[in-house]
Order: structure tokens, then sequence, then C-alpha cells
């Protein structure tokens, strides 16, 4: 068979991976919006194989940059089914719309290409089909697969392949995007054993999570700090699916325990919102500690300070508010989405604290914010950074170098021939391969985007 990475090579987004067997037999593992195709003109709108070809698209997790192109290669042609697990399916469709409304608004905005629409959403919302962890799903008489807890958000999959060819059986791992051991909500990563390739993300390769702290601890010290010896505003800039669900869980915690006062917490995200009810109707797929919680509460994400921020007059309630309060809200980054609106009319107060809870891509606001900038241009304005800015990494969803690292491990066999770095940066790839073992060293390959190889 022949494998082809056809996105995530040598960086982050755009995650797409081509199997086609000696039969002729074509499995597409992710279908992800590239991130560095900003107007959607080149990479995301031309697929380097005919999606009529394509038999079946097995799918990793919800995040955009690995589903957020399926309803585009449904429209060109791709009529197999979408295997994924149950949450994944829910939280699609909530995701795919919301890629339809901001590809509408920037084609309006800045004449960006518009990649599908409502109609190609439906159409791939009744191709999905749903498959539970750890169960065995034949996809015809020649390969099996099997979903493995990635561990990385809810219903995050790594995907198992079993696939028979000559009378000899080859066992190929996709990773997906993995989780960081001991999240919040989310159960830690299951590693998958048996591989004859492992194709695996590096996101994180050259970088150690700095926090050691709790989630709880990071959080009485930020909302101490800010708004209670302060009487001031922290403002949490945070991806809708996972880290806000963990944040508002966290809250929770501290506010029904008393350890924190009942300050006025803001979630203003349609997407989190619905991700959240999400969390709460799939709360078998989360850890122990969220599935008792749902036992003893009924809800993950239920407290009497939180604020939801649904419709306009949520919008303007929150707007007259003048107490101290903690805003969520999206997007992580901060390019696009509400989060914009609370930058714009909190970068000048200096009682307010901007905690950046994730990663930002070079040339994002967040990136602008975190490399110390005096003056930021935002809503259009340039406005100088009296806020304080600070960011954490205990919300991280993927692992470090060492979590790489130690799932090798796990993973790692003498039937292992090979390691296929892809979703990182290619400086980081080389990093992490520098400092692994000299057998697993030997093993590591690093495609370009396009490269086959022969398995
Ligand atoms: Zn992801």
């Amino acid at each position: 068979m022949k494998y082809t990475c056809w996105g995530a090579a040598k960086q982050v987004t755009g995650s797409m991976h081509l199997l086609e067997l000696d039969s002729g037999y074509k499995i597409l593992v992710d279908c992800g919006i590239d991130y560095e195709d900003k107007d959607n003109k080149t990479i995301n709108s031309h697929f380097q194989f005919n999606p009529k070809d394509i038999d079946v698209l097995l799918l990793t997790h919800a995040h955009i940059d690995h589903s957020g192109n399926i309803p585009n290669l449904v429209k060109q042609g791709f009529q197999g089914e979408i295997i994924c697990t149950e949450p994944t399916a829910f939280l699609l469709d909530k995701l795919w719309i919301d890629s339809v409304n901001i590809q509408n608004n920037n084609f309006n905005r800045r004449k960006t290409a518009r990649l599908y629409g409502f109609k190609e959403v439906k159409e791939a919302n009744e191709q999905l089909l749903t498959v539970n962890f750890n169960q065995k799903f034949t996809l015809n008489s020649e390969v099996s697969c099997t979903f493995h807890e990635a561990g990385h958000i809810i219903g995050a999959a790594s995907i198992r392949l079993e696939v028979t060819e000559e009378n000899s059986i080859k066992t190929i791992g996709f990773t997906g995007d993995l989780g960081n051991p001991g999240s919040k909500l989310i159960v830690d990563p299951e590693p998958m054993q048996g591989l004859n390739y492992l194709i695996t993300e590096t996101t994180y390769g050259n970088r150690q999570h700095k926090e050691k702290r709790s989630p709880e601890d990071v959080l009485i010290e930020y909302v101490t700090k800010t708004c209670v010896d302060q009487e001031g505003r922290l403002i949490i800039p945070a991806f809708s699916v996972g880290r806000t669900q963990a944040i508002l869980f966290t809250l929770k915690k501290l506010f029904n325990t008393g350890i924190l006062p009942p300050i006025r917490v803001f979630a203003d995200s349609p997407l989190a919102l619905a991700s959240s009810n999400i969390h709460n109707r799939f709360s078998d797929y989360l850890n122990d500690e969220a599935k008792n919680n749902m036992l003893v509460d009924g809800s993950l994400f239920d407290f009497k300070s939180l604020y939801l921020v649904e419709d306009k007059s949520d919008v303007e309630d929150m707007e007259l508010y003048r107490d101290s309060c903690i805003i969520v809200s999206s997007a992580g980054m901060l390019e696009g989405g509400r989060i914009q609106h609370h930058i714009s009319d909190h970068i000048q107060n200096p009682s307010c604290t901007i905690l950046i809870a994730g990663f930002c891509s070079p040339g994002t606001l967040g990136a602008q914010l975190l490399e110390g900038r005096s003056m930021i241009r935002v809503k259009g304005n340039d406005k100088y950074v009296y806020a304080k800015i600070d960011q954490t990494d205990v919300f991280s969803a993927h692992p470090d170098t060492d979590g790489l690292q130690d799932y090798f491990e796990a993973t790692h066999t003498d039937q292992l021939t090979k390691i296929f770095f892809v979703h990182g940066e290619e400086e980081s790839m080389y990093e992490l391969k520098s400092l692994l073992s000299d057998d697993l060293q030997k093993k590591v390959v690093i495609p370009s985007k396009g490269e086959s190889f022969q398995l």
C-alpha cells in the first residue's frame, strides 16, 4: 500500500493523509483546513487527488484543522462514509456551520473564497457513521480499524488500521492530536499497540509545559490578584471546544467549594455554549472527575455566578455590568470572534488582566500581545496596551516533548519500522527527533507535503 501525506506536513494545520491499498481501495484520514491558505484560494480549494476516488474517510476529531474541509470534499464528489465517534459527529455540525458563517463573512469583507455552504454541511452530516472506542470495525475484506482514546478533546481518537495484503497483516496507527495526560475533563491518551507504522502529531515537539501547578491553583492566583485584590477584570481568550469547558469546570469547582468568592463569569461564545452542551450529553466519554461531578450535579458547568451570553440582550447586560468579573471568550489566538470586542474595550484598562490560555501562532493578535507590544491594532483602531498580559499552558490539550517521548516509548516495539512526524513545525520535529534514543531516531521520517511511501 502507499501512504501520502497531503496535509500537516512540516506544519500544524491542514491534516490530510491518504492510504492507497494495492487493490485500489482508498482511505483518507482527516480532511482539515490549512490555516496558511488564508484566502482559501489554493490549498483548501483544490485537492491533490480526486475526491470521487476516495472510498472512506476516517476522522480523528472535530477540530477544524482536521475536519474543516470535509464538506468541500463532499462538494467535489466524495460519496463514502465519514467514520468518527459520536461526540465528534455532534461537534462537527456546530463547527461546520460556524465555518460557513466565517467563510461568508470573510467573503463579503475580504473577498476570500467560500469553500462550501450549508447545503454541503447537510450532505456531509448525512454521510457520517459513528463508532465506539475500542471496537474493531471492518471496512472491507482487507481492512479493519479501531478507534482508541487520544485524550485530546471529547471524542478524539487515534485510529489503528489493520490491512491484509499478500497474506500478511500490516498495522498503521494515526495518533490524530494527542492530549496532555492529567487534563481537566478529558481521559488520558491510550497508546496504540502492535504497530508497524506510526503517523504521529508533534505539535509541541520542542516545548516543555512550564506550569507545574494545577489548573485550580493557577486560576486561584489570577482571579484573586485581578478580581479580588484589584477589583478588575480577568479576560481569558480560549478555544470554544475543549479549552473553554476545562476553564468553566475548574471555576465551578472553586466557586462551589467556596475557595473563591462568587465572581460573575461571562461565557461569551455561542460555539462554546453548544460545545458545553455536548460535553454534558456525552459525559460518559470524560474522565472520572467529570463523570462523578455529572452524577452529583447533573451538569458539568452550571454555577450560580455563570452568565451565558447567548443573544443580543445578554450582550447588552454584559456591557452594562460594571463590577469585577471574568470573561471567557473565543477565539483562542484572538483572531476574530467576540474576544476582539473585549480586547478592544479593556486593553487600556490597567486593572484588567488578559490571560492567554494556549499557544498563539506567529502574527496573530495573541502573539503580538505576548511579544509585549506597547500598541496593537484591534477592531480597526490603534490602542495602547495598559492591561496586564500573561499566558498559561496549564490547560494545554497537547503533550509536550516529554509527553510525546513517553507516548513513543509506550508504542514502540521491534515490529515498529517507521515513525512519521506530522502536525508540527519542521524545526520542532528535528529537535524532537534528536532527543529520541538511537533506535527510535533511525525510524523517524519527516515527510514533505505530497511525499509518498510504500508501506
Ligand atoms: Zn485538535
